[in-house]
């Protein structure tokens, strides 16, 4: 077994709304392909853990932790933003999302296994240092990433956003720290309308205009991507894994298709076994479009897994 799958079903029982489009079924969307494809019986299945207020604080102010163990509603619903709202079971989906990202990073760095994925919800892109945002409430990826370079010790982490949304939050978190380094494609301009002033030089930050495809994703992944990250070398490289810029999603206007999530993640795992024994380490942000999410989740795993032909 080489890739492990990172889950718990606390992240099935975070729920906004009816009509809210980051919704629980997200999940079961991409359990079912695992199984159609016959992908997840190549996986080891983890539960998640709870992260602990010292994983969160390495990247979030320990008041701002507070203020969400404070706002979590013993019923009903909070809004913490226009988008983002907790209900009784939010608060343990969002720590078992960003513990999801600790064990996976700790399954992978003791050389258990050569990668991980992690399903779960609510994701973290948009979370910043110190406010919840767009879906977001604690930053998954930017806590692997610390938990990485503080627990490991490693000197380099990459972090991989091909989510539409640009990942305002991660950059703000890691906006000139010489341990990170973020490459990211996203819709622009468009939600959340960041990435494209004077991003800081450890931000690789490729904007694409609305209705722009896999020719222009590969072609950003191939010229500034890929050197900017030969030049860096991770020791482990993460993925902010959105699937929403594919083109069945109406989230957005970019046109993705199943297969650019296979590619992307080949191009990275090359990467990986070029500079870091391998190690890749997954989180689910966006994606919300189920049968695109689902599709597009097993192709990017079928490559982390080593499964594809
Ligand atoms: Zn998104």
């Amino acid at each position: 077994m080489s890739t492990a799958f990172v889950t718990h079903s606390d992240c099935l029982k975070h729920d906004m709304g009816a009509h809210h489009p980051e919704r629980p079924e997200r999940l079961g969307a991409i359990e079912d392909q695992l199984i159609a494809s016959g992908v997840g019986q190549y996986l080891a299945r983890h539960e998640a853990p709870l992260a602990t207020d010292e994983q969160l604080a390495r990247v979030h102010p320990i008041d701002y932790v507070r203020a969400i163990r404070q706002a979590a509603p013993q019923e009903g619903t909070v809004h913490l933003d226009p988008d983002t709202a907790m209900n009784p079971h939010t608060l343990d989906a969002a720590l078992r999302a960003a513990g999801a990202a600790v064990l996976g990073v700790d399954l992978v760095l003791s050389g258990k296994f050569s990668s991980s994925f992690c399903s779960v919800r609510p994701p973290g892109h948009h979370a910043c240092r110190a406010r919840p945002m767009g879906f977001c409430i604690f930053n998954n990826v930017a806590v692997a990433a610390r938990h990485a370079i503080h627990a490991h010790g490693l000197k380099r982490v990459a972090i991989i956003d091909f989510d539409v949304h640009h990942g305002n939050g991660t950059e703000d978190i890691f906006q000139n720290d010489p341990h990170v380094l973020m490459a990211s494609t996203f819709q622009h301009p468009f939600y959340p309308y960041s990435g494209t002033e004077d991003p800081a030089p450890n931000m690789v930050n490729v904007p694409l205009a609305a209705g722009a495809g896999s020719r222009e994703f590969r072609e950003a992944v191939r010229e500034a991507w890929v050197p900017a990250l030969e030049e860096f070398r991770p020791e482990l490289i993460l993925f902010s894994a959105g699937f929403d810029a594919h083109t069945e999603d109406d989230m957005a206007m970019l046109r993705f298709s199943d297969l650019d999530y296979g590619w992307v993640t080949e191009q990275m795992k090359a990467l990986a076994e070029r500079h870091a024994k391998g190690r890749m380490v997954s989180l689910l942000e966006g994606g919300y479009a189920l049968s695109a999410l689902g599709r597009s989740a097993v192709q990017h795993i079928k490559v982390l897994a080593g499964l594809h032909a």
